[in-house]
């Protein structure tokens, strides 16, 4: 580890590796080693976030067709205004 970085910085644009638990900051540099604590609380938001994801993708995927139909109908209103 290099003595001469900040363990911590204020950049808040850490590119966090939860395999090995270090942090490395995109702006400075700086490097540090998450607690397990910090672990755990990460790999939950990551969960989370994967979740969050999914439900959008699976939300998407319902929506389409909807929104399909919607325009079908507007192109036919285009062309038949008074049908
Ligand atoms: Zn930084």
């Amino acid at each position: 580890m290099p003595e001469l970085l900040p363990e911590e910085c204020d950049c808040q644009d850490e590119d966090i590796d939860i395999l090995t638990g270090a942090a490395t900051c995109h702006m400075c540099g700086s490097r540090r080693y998450l607690t397990t604590k910090q672990l755990d609380r990460l790999s939950d938001l990551q969960a989370e976030y994967d979740e969050y994801c999914h439900q959008l993708e699976t939300e998407q995927q319902e929506a389409e067709p909807a929104e399909m139909e919607r325009r079908e109908m507007e192109s036919h209103f285009e062309k038949h205004p008074h049908g």
